[in-house]
C-alpha cells in the first residue's frame, strides 16, 4: 500500500445529524464544494442526500457530475457559471447563483423561456466579503425585479459572512444587520413564495443562533473538523463533531545513517547522532504539503515520529531511531490514530501556517479513497483530469 485515504461516511452522517438538530429548526444545506474537501464528492453526496435539504457546490461542473450519479435532491451551484453551461444545468434541475441583474440573467431567461420553466435562482447579497453580491443599497430595487420576473423562480436569498470564527463579533452582527435590512422591503414576497434566507456556513450556525435563519450552509463541520479552534472552544463540546477522514501509508524503507549526514534535498536536516531513518513513499505529490517539512510528525508503532529534511515530491523521510521496532511494511499514520497517540487535519493545519480546510482539500483526488460502509459504486480510484 502506498498510500490510502479512508472515510468514514457514518460519521459524515452523524455530523450532519448533530448540526442539524442543533440548528432546527432552521434547513440544513450541505457544501460539497472542493470534492467534498477532499473527502470524495459523488460518495459523500450518496451517503448523505436523504440527510439535507440542499446539497451546495461552486462549480457547474460539480452539480453535473452529481446528477450524472444520480443525486436527485436540490443542488445549488454557489459560484460563477459560464453562460454556455446554464442550459445543462437548468435542464438538470439544478439551481445558481445570481449576483447581477445584467447579461447573466438574461442568459437565464432565455433559457427558461425556450424550455418553457423558470430558472431556479438564489440571490446573492454582498454584506462584507467584497467578493461576489448585489451591494446592500442596491440589493431592495434588484429583488424587486428579480422577484417580479416570471422566467426565474427565486428559490433563496443569501449572504456570506467573513469573520463568524469569532463569537461577538460585532463585524458579523453588521453583516448581519445588512443583510436583513438589504431584503426587508421584499419580506412579505418571500415569505409567500418560500424563498428560503441563508447566511450561515460552520462557525456561524454553531455561535450564531440568530444567524441561522432559513437554512444553513456547512461545510468543514459535515467532515468532522472545526472551523477555527476559537469556534471549537466557545461552543464547548468537542465530541459535537467526528473526523471523517483517516490517512495511512507504508514505510518502504529504514536505513541505518552514522551521525553528521545530510538527510534530503538540499542538505536541509543532518543527523546529530547514528540514526534510523524512514522513507515513506509519498510526497507533496500524494498531498503531503512540502511546507511541513522539518515540522511536520507522523505516526508510527503508536509513536510521534518527526519528518526530517524536506519533502519531496513522491517521498517525505521520517527520523525513527526512537521506534526500534519500525521497519519496512510498518504502517505509517499521517491523519488519524495509532494506538494513544492522534494527528489531526488541524496539525497539519499549525505546522503549515493554514487552515484545516486546504489541508483536506488538497488531498489530491487520484489518491485511492475507501468509505466506511462501502459505497455502493467501490469508486476506490478516481481519476485524475
Ligand atoms: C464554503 C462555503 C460555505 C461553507 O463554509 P464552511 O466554513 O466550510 O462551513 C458556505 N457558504 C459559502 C458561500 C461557501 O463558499
Amino acid at each position: 500500500m502506498i498510500a490510502k485515504l479512508e472515510i468514514d461516511l457514518a460519521a459524515v452522517k452523524a455530523n450532519v445529524a448533530a448540526l442539524r438538530a442543533m440548528c432546527a429548526p432552521a434547513g440544513f444545506a450541505a457544501v460539497l464544494k472542493g470534492n467534498a474537501y477532499g473527502h470524495g464528492l459523488v460518495e459523500v453526496a450518496r451517503a448523505i442526500e436523504d440527510d439535507v435539504d440542499w446539497i451546495c457546490v461552486y462549480h457547474a461542473e460539480e452539480a453535473l457530475v452529481l446528477r450524472e450519479a444520480r443525486i436527485a435532491g436540490r443542488i445549488l451551484v454557489l459560484g460563477p457559471v459560464e453562460w454556455q453551461r446554464l442550459a445543462d444545468l437548468h435542464e438538470a434541475g439544478v439551481s445558481v447563483t445570481l449576483w447581477d441583474t445584467g447579461s447573466y440573467r438574461s442568459f437565464l431567461a432565455g433559457v427558461a423561456r425556450s424550455a418553457k420553466r423558470p430558472f431556479g435562482v438564489h440571490v446573492k447579497i454582498e454584506s462584507g466579503v467584497a467578493r461576489y453580491g448585489f451591494e446592500p443599497a442596491a440589493a431592495p430595487a434588484a429583488l424587486g425585479t428579480l422577484l417580479a420576473d416570471a422566467d426565474l423562480a427565486v428559490e433563496g436569498v443569501f449572504t456570506h459572512l467573513a469573520a463568524a470564527e469569532e463569537l461577538e463579533s460585532a463585524f458579523t452582527i453588521a453583516q448581519r444587520d445588512r443583510f436583513l435590512g438589504a431584503i426587508e422591503s421584499s419580506a412579505s414576497l418571500l415569505a409567500q413564495r418560500g424563498t428560503v434566507r441563508h447566511a450561515a456556513a460552520s462557525a456561524a450556525a454553531m455561535l450564531y443562533p440568530t444567524l441561522r435563519l432559513d437554512l444553513v450552509r456547512c461545510g468543514i463541520a459535515v467532515y468532522g473538523l472545526w472551523p477555527s479552534p476559537q469556534t471549537r472552544d466557545a461552543v464547548g463540546n468537542p465530541a459535537l463533531l467526528a473526523p471523517a477522514l483517516r490517512w495511512t501509508s507504508t514505510l518502504v524503507a529504514v536505513r541505518n545513517v552514522p551521525a553528521n549526514t545530510p538527510v534530503g534535498y538540499g542538505c536541509a536536516f543532518t543527523t546529530a547522532k547514528p540514526s534510523r531513518i524512514g522513507v515513506v513513499p509519498i510526497g507533496y505529490a500524494e498531498g503531503v504539503p512540502r511546507a511541513a517539512s522539518g515540522r511536520g510528525h507522523v505516526l508510527i508503532e503508536g509513536n510521534n515520529v518527526p519528518i526530517v529534511g524536506r519533502i519531496c515530491m513522491n517521498a517525505t523521510l521520517v527520523d525513527v531511531t526512537g521506534v526500534p521496532s519500525a521497519r519496512a511494511g510498518s504502517l505509517v499514520t499521517l491523519i488519524g490514530s495509532d494506538g494513544d497517540a492522534t494527528i489531526t487535519a488541524d496539525d497539519w493545519a499549525r505546522w503549515c501556517d493554514t487552515i484545516n480546510y486546504e489541508i483536506v482539500t488538497r488531498l489530491p483526488a487520484g489518491v485511492p479513497r475507501s468509505y466506511v460502509p462501502p459505497s455502493p459504486t467501490k469508486a476506490l480510484l478516481r481519476a485524475v483530469p
